[in-house]
């Protein structure tokens, strides 16, 4: 670490979680901050998307490291919040650290460019006047909901429906009556496809290729916690090259799991959750050629599962749309439907307007915009090569399995002491040299499809660790095994969360961090197994040089 502190004015451009946490994490650093949000509440996509909306990671994993919230028992009984919770927590830790007065509300970034007489950033807000702020730095964090990514279908002018995507859907209710077709695989069309079978008249769920690997938010109903509890340090580590034999050993043990509950707790008999639970097993078991747990995005939702077997009767899945007619669907497998509505649930596109379409930015600067827009042409999602850490992008990077805002957080934290000059980057060349190396590694994990359609899409255990390790806040493993036996079981075999990057480290909190560790519910039963996989794996690797079975948490980024 560099000892030469030095303070800085940053700018920070929207406040969802990212803006919150880097603003707060650059404060921690001593930095002088401003936000600029253009909506007029904090919280960002969760105050913004539809509120019957609940989060598919659960509140443990989706915390930040150093703010339970105002409710306790979420260490010890964690559940999935729901948006407006989650909106709830957000505003809570704004209080806690007196964040809200560096925010300025309903004030939207218009313009930004680079004033090279000054060597400053400059930032053109508009509220109700027009106003230019100046920056040594900037932070953007503007999320990706505001551009959604519609896709476009043979004869769309032809049809005489709507054709939304699922970011106008406000309620459930509007699906009421309606024939709907919802596009897509990922977590908001699982949401969506519920509703319009619980809703609508008749639903049906155009999905081109394969869907995620799908985890239902809870084990086996919400008796046993949220799904993601199983999100530990051992399982994360097991060798992607193993996917396939790992998806297999994972399903069959939740599939026995599943039917010995029925067993001993329900006299032999499913109700709809085993069945649901079953049929989600099933449907991953059945794509496991081209999508294993690994090597794919997850939809942590299985409520697309419950539409299909709940539902049947009104409920069906379809493949790719083919073309459109006046009042109907004719999807690939030439099977036409008539519909009303196509809701699609597509994702979002990265865009930038304050700087791709500002009249003051330079060429240079629009072009590191538009590249910025594939999240992984930046050094660790966050810098571009060009500007080293003058413009840092936090928020952009998106785990396969596993929350956003630990990773936000991790990045902010990053973000924060390289303006303090504590930390150093690469030279441009070996920045250059290691994204390329990252986007190897990824496409061979994710495959070149995945990678090149969701550019944020990364490993959640390999990425943390490697920021955890650049900032230094990755816990020493081997001296807590001998001093601190029960803390290295819980770092191990609980739930991956943040509060293991605040053991140790710049603006490290060890007593707060232990007590979350330590108090964190955990479930015992797949960690056992996955640590035996593991101990297999790690001998296979030491004793005969096997390098795919080494294990995760030692891949070099
Ligand atoms: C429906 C939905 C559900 C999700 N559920 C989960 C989940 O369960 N778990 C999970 O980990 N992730 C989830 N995500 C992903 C989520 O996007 C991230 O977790 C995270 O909230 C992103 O935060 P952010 O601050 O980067 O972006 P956002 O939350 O989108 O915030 C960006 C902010 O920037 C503001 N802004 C934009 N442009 C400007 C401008 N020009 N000037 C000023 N302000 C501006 C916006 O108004 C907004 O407030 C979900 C996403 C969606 C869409």
């Amino acid at each position: 670490m560099n000892k030469n502190h030095v303070k800085v004015h940053v700018g920070i451009i929207g406040c969802g979680c990212s803006g919150l946490v880097a603003l707060k994490e650059l404060l921690d650093e001593g930095h002088q901050c401003t936000v600029f949000e253009k909506s007029n509440s904090i919280g960002g996509v969760y105050t913004q998307a539809y509120q019957q909306g609940e989060l598919v990671s659960s509140h443990l994993l989706t915390m930040f490291s150093d703010f339970i919230g105002n409710d306790d028992s979420a260490l010890e009984k964690p559940r999935m919040l729901s948006f407006i919770e989650y909106s709830e927590y957000l505003n809570g830790y704004a209080e806690h650290f007196r964040l809200k007065q560096f925010v300025k509300l309903q004030t939207e970034v218009k313009s930004v460019w680079k004033d090279h007489s000054e060597n400053k950033w400059k930032v053109l807000v508009s509220n109700d006047l027009e106003q230019i702020y100046t920056f040594d730095r900037l932070a953007i964090c503007t999320g990706v909901y505001a551009n959604e990514n519609m896709p476009t279908f043979k004869n769309q002018c032809l049809f005489q429906g709507k054709i939304k995507h699922f970011k106008q859907v406000q309620l459930y209710e509007e699906f009421i009556d309606k024939k709907i077709c919802i596009v897509g695989s990922g977590e908001s069309a699982s949401d969506m496809i519920l509703a319009a079978a619980k809703f609508g008249k008749k639903a049906f769920l155009s999905i081109r290729n394969d869907h995620g690997f799908i985890v239902p938010r809870y084990i086996h109903g919400d008796r046993f916690g949220p799904a993601d509890l199983d999100t530990s340090r051992v399982h994360h580590s097991i060798p992607r090259a193993w996917g396939v034999l790992h998806t297999y050993i994972d399903m069959i043990n939740s599939l026995v799991k599943s039917y010995l509950k029925c067993l001993i707790y329900q006299g032999g008999k499913s109700n709809d959750y085993d069945k649901v639970r079953r049929a989600g097993i099933y449907m991953n078991l059945k794509q496991i050629k081209t999508s294993n747990i690994w090597n794919t995005f997850g939809t942590k939702n299985a409520n697309i599962v419950e539409a299909l077997v709940k539902y049947s009767d009104t409920c069906c899945r379809k493949p790719g749309i083919k073309e459109l007619k006046a009042n109907s669907i004719v999807f690939e497998d030439d099977s036409e439907e008539y519909v009303d509505e196509i809701i699609c649930c597509t994702g979002f596109r990265n865009s930038f307007p304050y700087i791709e379409e500002s009249d003051r930015a330079d060429q240079n600067l629009k072009r590191i915009a538009k590249e910025a827009k594939v999240s992984h042409n930046l050094y660790k999602h966050c810098l571009h090569p060009d500007l080293a850490d003058e413009i840092c992008w936090i928020g952009f990077a998106r785990p396969a399995l596993g929350a956003i805002p630990p990773l936000i957080e991790l990045q902010a934290r990053w973000f924060a002491l390289l303006c303090s000059n504590k930390l150093k980057l690469p030279m441009k060349f070996d920045m250059l040299k290691q994204i390329s190396k990252y986007v190897k590694y990824l496409e061979w994990q994710l495959t070149v499809y995945r990678v090149t359609r969701l550019t944020g899409l990364t490993d959640n255990l390999i990425y943390a660790d490697d920021l955890a390790r650049t900032i230094g806040c990755r816990p020493n493993f081997t001296r807590i095994f001998f001093t601190e036996p029960k803390l290295w079981l819980k770092l191990m075999c609980g739930p991956l969360i943040n509060a293991h990057y605040r053991l140790t480290g710049p603006h490290a909190k060890p007593k707060q961090a232990k007590q979350i560790i330590l108090k964190a519910k955990w479930v015992i039963q797949p960690n056992v197994l996955y640590s035996i996989m593991l101990m297999c794996y790690s001998f296979f690797w030491l004793v005969f040089g096997i390098e795919s079975c080494k294990p995760a948490s030692w891949y070099p980024l």
